[in-house]
């Protein structure tokens, strides 16, 4: 008999969800090949090995003595007819390649991008961080209006999930000490593989390298075949899983070299992620900047749930920065090295992740990408959320409710409903510990990107802290009356052990002590039976033949007032940066200037994110006109509205295109000395307003109590012959 050991060998066979829930691009969802694709490049193979022929056969005919000119021109007739189909063919596949891969098929993604980096960094929004001594990789600041933007987020995260929910909110220290981490398994396990120019010393993370030879190569070169096409989808998609070995030994059968040198590389080894320091003078106490906010509540679970009543469920929050040294940070603010996370862990039984709001989303319906879908090559599919639980395609109510508070978060901030999936983890990218995990992926220019990870961690992390702090992270439930329960006893023979196992004999106790019901009465079983049985251990990675001397195996009977359990976690977790990007591309366009010789940068935020809400403008420059503006803007400060006033001289449409351009909704014009118009940015539309309305009309706009077109039904509209865009 073969028993895979699972609890007690968690901290040596933890992978973190972290170190696989890195930036992927869309890969493993369409692996097997798309059907279209792997029949495109077949077709475009087979015409190919047609033009060869034909055109083999043209200049066997043209070196042929006395070959008929007329057979000659209908042979290159026909060669030529075939280099058109082949052509075809591979417009085909090339337009099948860019639809199932990722962004960076197609200059466009590129083009938009470069326009949308630039405009947020001449405005301000994000600087790369020490700019003046040239900037440090993955270190970003963010400038006024970023800062603005941010703020929002985290005000409507903090409304929408720390409010609504009653979650405890906590601020814990960035620098934590070694021991929480390494009972979390990050000292040891957070790691992603390096490999070294072997010449210049240069860093790369060697996945990445595979990944984009891969991707290259499947995007640009059509004359791939289809099974090569497949291997290389293949290996995409099991980039998570591959050992130091594994990717050591694709990079060299691709002959992967340094992108930047074409020297050769090192073997691959891992480089773990964090920021190591040591706290106090006496450099005795190793610590680290903490990679993620979750330990900081982990450790408070005690304390929290003495807060909360002693009572299940309740969720704890933070939002805070978290710090990782990523290898070779690319992308922009996707990638850095210092990010804030907002993390909410949802305590709950794990004998009940039922959730009495989950009736409030489940009739939700968006793109979910369930693992059977990834699996099978097929896309992502609109599915109603109510369905996905009650089919088990998600595991439980909880888990669900918070992909449905997710949901709602991430588009009522402006993220595009048709550029958002909820992708379930394949099997080889979860946890073992963990029972489900769904990443909300935002499509942006850099293709799908991990935004929020929301996964169902089930007890994992109280008990890594409860074993390593000897505190115990649990939670009772009182019986009202005396239960009698029946308890399963392993009790291992330490002496035995030892005799037969030396060194071993810790990890064969834990494996022992770790099994479950099943198993354990499975190993009762075939003890009574054969005396001995064979029992692999995970943590020797080997399996040991165990006797009957070597372990008591029963079921006692007990009288119980309470049950003690370590409650299981929900965990949903937010890179704000990456959000806040996708944001910034799904809010961005251009439209032609008045005079159509330019192009004007806009970005279409709601007002609920919107750096600013609302620019005061006297349309020309005279002192009754600057003194109504600023008896504006002082109400709307009393109305607590933020608001930029631009007293000079420049065109009132120059005006409205820079504050366009940094997402400004709504702009007062002071065209007279009683009442003002005020513009709204996508649509230019007006409306005239008197005066001492003008700061509760923004005000009921701006807060989301009333559209525009509500507004624009109750005020005259000021026409556009008479508007001054630019
Ligand atoms: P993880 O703990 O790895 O699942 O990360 C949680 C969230 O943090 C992810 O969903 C991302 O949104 C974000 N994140 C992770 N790594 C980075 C990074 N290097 N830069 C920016 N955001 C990140």
């Amino acid at each position: 008999m073969r028993i895979a050991l699972l609890a007690s060998a968690f901290a040596e066979s933890f992978v973190p969800t972290k170190t696989l829930r890195r930036l992927r691009l869309c890969y493993a969802s369409s692996f097997p090949m798309a059907a279209s694709e792997e029949s495109l490049r077949l077709a475009l193979a087979e015409k190919q090995v047609a033009v060869d022929a034909q055109a083999e056969a043209v200049r066997a005919l043209k070196t042929r003595p006395g070959a008929a000119k007329p057979e000659i021109d209908a042979a290159v007739e026909s060669l030529k007819a075939l280099k058109v189909e082949a052509g075809a063919a591979a417009r085909q596949l090339q337009a099948a390649v860019s639809r199932n891969g990722n962004a960076s098929a197609g200059g466009g993604r590129e083009a938009f991008r470069q326009a949308v980096v630039n405009t947020l960094e001449r405005r301000l929004f994000y600087i790369p961080s020490f700019k003046i001594y040239r900037g440090v990789a993955g270190l970003y600041d963010y400038g006024p209006p970023g800062c603005a933007v941010k703020s929002n987020v985290l005000t409507f995260w903090r409304q929408h999930f720390v409010l609504e929910e009653n979650m405890l909110e906590v601020d814990c220290p960035c620098v934590t000490p070694e021991v929480v981490l390494k009972a979390s398994g990050h000292v040891d396990k957070f790691t992603d593989l390096m490999v070294k120019d072997e010449k210049t010393g240069t860093c790369y993370r060697a996945d990445h390298l595979l990944k984009d030879y891969c991707k290259e190569k499947l995007e640009k070169d059509l004359t791939l075949s289809a099974e090569k096409a497949a291997e290389l989808k293949h290996v995409l998609a099991m980039l998570d899983d591959f050992s130091a070995e594994e990717l050591g030994a694709k990079l060299k059968d691709y002959g992967i070299t340094a992108p930047d040198t074409k020297n050769t590389l090192s073997d691959p080894y891992p480089f773990n992620l964090m920021f190591q320091t040591s706290i106090g003078p006496s450099g005795l106490l190793p610590g680290y900047m903490r990679p993620e906010t979750a330990q900081g509540i982990f450790v408070n679970f005690k304390d929290l749930y003495y807060y909360n009543g002693n009572k299940l469920p309740f969720a704890a929050a933070q939002i805070g920065q978290a710090f990782r040294n990523e290898i070779s940070p690319r992308q922009g603010l996707l990638r850095v090295r210092e990010f804030t996370l907002a993390e909410i862990e949802h305590f709950v039984d794990p004998e009940d992740k039922s959730h009495p709001k989950f009736i409030d989303v489940a009739n939700l319906e968006f793109l979910m990408f369930p693992r059977k879908e990834q699996m099978t090559g097929e896309s992502a599919i609109p599915i109603i959320l109510g369905e996905a639980v009650s089919k088990g395609i998600v595991n439980n109510e909880t888990l669900g409710y918070f992909i449905g508070r997710v949901y709602l978060f991430l588009t009522r901030l402006g993220i595009n409903k048709e550029r958002l999936r909820f992708r379930q983890h394949l099997p080889n990218e979860m946890a073992h510990y963990a029972a489900d995990c769904w990443d909300a992926e935002i499509e942006c220019s850099y293709g799908w990107i991990e935004c929020v990870g929301i996964a169902d961690r089930s007890a994992y992390d109280l008990r890594a802290h409860s074993e390593k702090s000897g505190v115990p992270l649990v939670a009772h439930e009182k019986f009202s009356e005396p239960r009698e329960i029946e308890k399963l006893v392993i009790v291992p023979s330490k002496k035995e052990l030892g005799l037969s196992f030396k060194g071993n004999q810790k990890m064969v106790v834990e494996a022992l002590e770790a099994m479950n019901e099943k198993e354990a009465l499975e190993m009762k079983a075939s003890l009574e039976s054969k005396g001995e049985v064979e029992f692999y251990v995970c943590t020797l990675g080997k399996a040991v033949v165990i006797t009957k001397k070597m372990v008591t195996i029963s079921i006692e009977k007990k009288k119980e007032h309470q049950r003690v359990f370590t409650p299981s976690v929900i965990e949903p977790s937010f890179g704000i940066g990456r959000i806040i990007y996708c944001l910034f591309e799904h809010s961005f366009y251009t439209r032609p200037s008045k005079s159509e010789d330019e192009q004007l940068n806009v970005f279409r935020f709601p007002p609920l994110v919107a750096p600013i809400k609302c620019t005061v403008f006297p349309l020309i420059k005279t002192a009754k006109f600057d003194d109504v503006a600023k008896i504006i803007a002082k109400s709307l400060t009393a109305a607590g509205i933020s608001h930029i006033i631009d007293i000079t001289g420049t065109s009132i449409g120059k005006r409205y295109a820079r504050t366009d351009e940094i997402g400004v909704p709504f702009a007062v014009t002071v065209d007279s000395t009683d009442s003002v118009t005020i513009r709204e940015r996508d649509s230019k539309e007006q409306i005239r307003v008197s005066i001492d309305e003008v700061a509760s009309v923004v005000k009921e706009v701006a807060d989301g109590q009333s559209t525009w077109s509500d507004i624009m039904g109750r005020y005259p509209a000021h026409t556009a012959a008479q508007s001054n865009e630019e």
